[in-house]
């Protein structure tokens, strides 16, 4: 047994609350740990400490800020295999697909470490006479982020990569279900050189994120989680005067067109419906091949594709993917795919009941497929986040389009095809806010910005790329003059151009 402490100027502080809740080992379905949920005290004394912090750190020239940057990215490296296992540990990704969430979080860090070339602002010589115009980038003070439990590494870095190179310091509130890593996080930046109070960590729940949305000091706040808690957020944020950005769930469609190279569909579809178990926001779990005969041959390949897929602990080097993270998850995810039985769709593969020898008690599901899946289903129209992929079949591509369109989330879409006319058509088309053509899972690279459509995000800005930037940042506008001699008469008129 282990207790997460929170991380608050620069060090472990030990919870006061008395208030924990469960750190589960998803392998063996057993307690391992307990992590401190904080108190509004807890929280204003992170935000004092980050408050204490940012007018120094924001004096500091962004080089300067970006080669903190460098050496945590190099700390992070030199810790990947460390970082990995702890995460599965609390997750129970498999430990390659754990490596995976670390380093898309790396690479948000390396796009923080251009933030000298990305602050630059914009100027333009003899607006008017003897006038030149110029705007900077100022930051916004003390921020801070909600995260979820899917990516305890990737997400934390985000924002506070970005956040902090533009010049604030930050809060993270993380998952409670696995905080260990975003903890190494917060070490291993301090490690990097940067100040006390720069990058601060509360643990929590409901308390402590209604604390940082009430917090004056608070000036953004960016949370990634299910839409009702985003959008949760985003009302009472904005309500207390706050900038705000927030993730919520997702139902991803893969669009299959009968020109698709089907092994190669298959081989996509199989890893984004089920890698890590379905608990990802980008993850496939709605295929919708269009005409009956491609429909036939992609259901067939693919029960034959999940029924060979492993599943296994999380440091079994073989398996495909690991167990859910809690059981009442696991309930979660069981309780749909019964209600997809009862509401008449054909239930191909089960994954229900699957049950791991020496660790009967772990938090395991297999693979589930459903195919003739309508979309008047509540299982469809809700999300799972686990491993099912439900099948819908559409007549036409206009048909196929409309799911996704008409889906309550817009989060990711997937059109695999070998026609450039059809793929062109359906990326400007579709109502979705991140398209992959022949890519299953199109998590823009760290230099672009990522942000779904609909229910899938609340706020008009994206997370990392020129939107974060833009999102953690405030723009002033300078206009000068440098008089000399008779300036002429006072005027009332606004100034105009003539
Ligand atoms: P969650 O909404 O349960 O929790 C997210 C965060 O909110 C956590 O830090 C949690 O402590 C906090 N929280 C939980 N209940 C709260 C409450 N009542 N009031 C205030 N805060 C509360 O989400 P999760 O289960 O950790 O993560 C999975 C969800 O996140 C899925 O819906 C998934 O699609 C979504 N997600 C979205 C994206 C995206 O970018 N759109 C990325 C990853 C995950």
């Amino acid at each position: 047994m282990y207790e997460v402490t929170h991380f608050i100027g620069g060090e472990r502080v030990q919870g006061t609350s008395g208030r924990t809740s469960d750190i589960f080992d998803p392998n063996l379905g057993r307690v391992q740990g307990q992590v401190a949920l904080a108190t509004e005290a807890e929280v204003a004394k992170a935000v004092e400490n980050a408050k204490a912090a940012q007018p120094a750190w924001s004096a500091t020239n962004p080089q300067r800020r970006a080669r903190v940057m460098f050496e945590f990215k190099r700390l992070v490296e030199a810790h990947m295999d460390e970082l990995a296992e702890l995460l599965s540990s609390e997750h129970g990704k498999v430990v390659s697909d754990s490596r995976g969430d670390v380093q898309r979080g790396l690479d948000v860090v390396e796009f923080a470490c251009g933030i000298p070339h990305l602050l630059k602002g914009e100027y333009t010589e003899g607006a008017g006479p003897g006038i030149d115009v110029y705007s900077m980038r100022q930051p916004l003070g003390v921020t801070a982020g909600i995260t979820p439990f899917n990516f305890p590494a990737m997400i934390p870095c985000w924002m506070a990569a970005v956040s902090i190179a533009c010049g604030n310091t930050f809060i993270l509130k993380p998952s409670e279900k696995d905080p260990s890593v975003p903890l190494r996080l917060c070490e291993l930046f301090m490690e990097a050189g940067a100040p006390a109070g720069v990058l601060n960590m509360v643990n929590g729940d409901k308390a402590a994120v209604d604390a940082i949305l009430q917090h004056q000091d608070i000036k953004a706040v960016s949370f990634v989680g299910s839409s009702d808690i985003a959008h949760y957020v985003y009302s009472e944020g904005t309500k207390n005067g706050k900038r705000v950005q927030a993730m919520g769930g997702a139902k991803n469609h893969g669009i299959i067109m009968p020109d698709a190279d089907m092994d190669q569909v298959v081989k996509d579809v199989v890893g984004a419906a089920y890698g890590s178990a379905g608990e990802r926001c980008m993850a496939l779990p709605v295929a919708v091949p269009v005409g009956k005969k491609t429909a036939d041959t992609f259901v067939e390949a693919m029960l034959d594709a999940a029924q060979g897929l492993r599943v296994g602990t999380s440091t079994d080097m073989d398996a495909h993917f690991g167990p859910v993270v809690s059981s009442a998850h696991r309930e979660k995810i069981e309780s749909y795919i019964e209600m997809g039985v009862s509401e008449g769709a054909d239930l191909k593969l089960d994954g229900r009941g699957l049950k791991l020898q020496g660790h009967e008690e772990g938090f395991f599901i297999g693979p589930s497929l459903f195919d003739n899946v309508k979309p008047e289903m509540r299982s469809y129209q809700e999300e799972i986040f686990g491993p099912v992929l439900q099948v819908v079949r559409a007549e036409s591509l206009e048909e196929a389009a409309s799911y996704p369109s008409n889906h309550q989330y817009g989060n990711g879409v997937a059109i695999f095809t070998r026609s450039g006319g059809a793929a062109r058509e359906f990326a400007q088309s579709v109502n979705v806010g991140m398209v992959g053509i022949n890519v299953p899972i199109p998590v823009p690279v760290s230099y672009h910005s990522f942000g779904g459509w609909k229910r899938s995000a609340f706020g008009d800005v994206n997370q990392h790329g020129p939107e974060g930037v833009r999102f953690w940042t405030k723009v002033k506008t300078v206009t000068q003059r440098w008089p000399e001699g008779d300036i002429g008469d006072q005027s009332f008129i606004i100034p105009t151009m003539q």
